[in-house]
């Protein structure tokens, strides 16, 4: 378009609408007519008022750790509308929108003002604001932690156990947590990691699993967790206060991102049995013998499928007429109860290979002596 052609363009625009100097440039990018309007009839002000919006989310993003954000914005759809009534009554092609001319120059100030960059692939903060009700919203972006645990109290599940009042929709009983509050590895996890990043929810993946009446010992059971909405994005390493009480958190670390899916993994266990008659020489033996390096099958839960786990190096101790402490080393995912019972024809198991019902101690079945990922 020539530069007569456009200031025409920019008289007869300008006889019909009244449009500010920005709603006007983004249409005309040649446009050189310099007009200052609090009543554009596209953007009815708004970018007048920027420096406001600016200051505010300033303030919001005060005590937020991040390097690079994004802004977004939501317009109503009434302002979009009269831009695009107007561009095609001018027949207007190939300008900038108002939400993205918004989102830029918002952007633009703002690594000014805070130091930071701006970054539209995978940005620490996105800051979400709504121009025409001064509204802003923050949402930081996750962050990843690594971790083991060590259990030293019996009678802690490992996962937090839905309030059944509620069904986890918060309710009096369990002070609106949507849990029960009896205690879990969990909810001790969780309570330190929110309280460190200042997030708003925590999600673990665990490699594996245990009883709540188990311990777990050694270096403990690797996890992982996803921190919501963190408001701290450092890790200075892992505070005094979390080795101690009932579950500890070691060796916890902040990761590069999410964690690698369904990893294998071994174990070690001490299983405290209770046979149905006197445990003998010859029996300890025989199940020694029967799980130096053996697969167990057992069915999958819910789940057509059968499972086929190793054991090893299975030693056997005898602490009682009828008890003795097994302890063995397995694959990852092996059913320590099934594979004492023999429950879910799970094959061979203690109780196969010593000819008699052979049960877990229910105060104290099995302990988790070691957990290590298969690299
Ligand atoms: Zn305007
Ligand atoms: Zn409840």
């Amino acid at each position: 378009m020539t530069v007569k052609r456009a200031s025409l363009l920019v008289k007869r625009i300008l006889r019909e609408h009244r449009l500010c100097k920005h709603c006007l440039v983004r249409q005309l990018p040649n446009a050189s007519v310099g007009i200052s309007s609090r009543q554009c009839d596209i953007c009815g002000g708004m970018f007048s008022k920027l420096d406001e919006l600016t200051h505010k989310i300033t303030m919001y993003v005060q005590g937020y750790e991040f390097e690079s954000f994004l802004i977004g914005a939501t317009v109503p759809a009434s302002v979009i509308e009269n831009e695009d009534h107007i561009r095609a009554r001018f027949k207007l092609r190939g300008g900038e929108s108002l939400k993205t001319a918004l989102t830029s120059q918002l952007g633009k100030t703002l690594q000014q003002t805070l130091g930071k960059r701006v970054n539209y692939r995978d940005p620490d903060l996105v800051i979400i604001i709504s121009p025409y009700t001064q509204d802003v919203e923050l949402n930081p972006k996750s962050i990843y932690v690594s971790g083991r645990y060590v259990k030293r109290r019996r009678g802690l599940s490992q996962k937090r156990v839905r309030c059944k009042t509620c069904n986890g929709q918060g309710c009096e009983e369990c002070n609106h947590t949507g849990y029960t509050t009896g205690g879990s590895v969990e909810e001790v996890l969780s309570k330190h990691l929110l309280q460190y990043f200042i997030g708003s929810n925590a999600k673990f993946t665990w490699i594996g699993s245990e009883d709540s009446n188990s311990l777990v010992k050694g270096k403990g059971r690797p996890f992982y967790a996803e921190i919501l909405s963190p408001k701290i994005r450092h890790f200075d390493g892992t505070p005094s206060s979390w080795y101690r009480g009932d579950v500890a958190m070691i060796q916890v670390e902040l990761m590069k991102g999410r964690p690698i899916a369904n990893q294998t993994f071994d174990m070690k266990i001490k299983a405290n049995t209770i046979f149905e008659k006197d445990v003998s020489k010859e029996l300890a033996r025989t199940i020694e013998d029967a799980f130096k390096d053996r697969i167990v099958e057992m069915d999958a839960l819910n789940k057509p499928k059968v499972l086929r786990k190793r054991v090893r190096d299975l030693s056997f101790k005898r602490i009682g007429e009828k008890r003795a402490a097994l302890v063995f080393e397995s694959d990852g995912g092996l059913n320590v109860r099934r594979f004492v019972t023999g429950e879910s024809h799970t094959t061979p198991s203690i109780s196969s290979v010593s000819d008699c019902q052979v049960s877990l101690d229910e105060d104290k079945p099995f302990d988790v002596l070691g957990v290590s990922i298969r690299e």
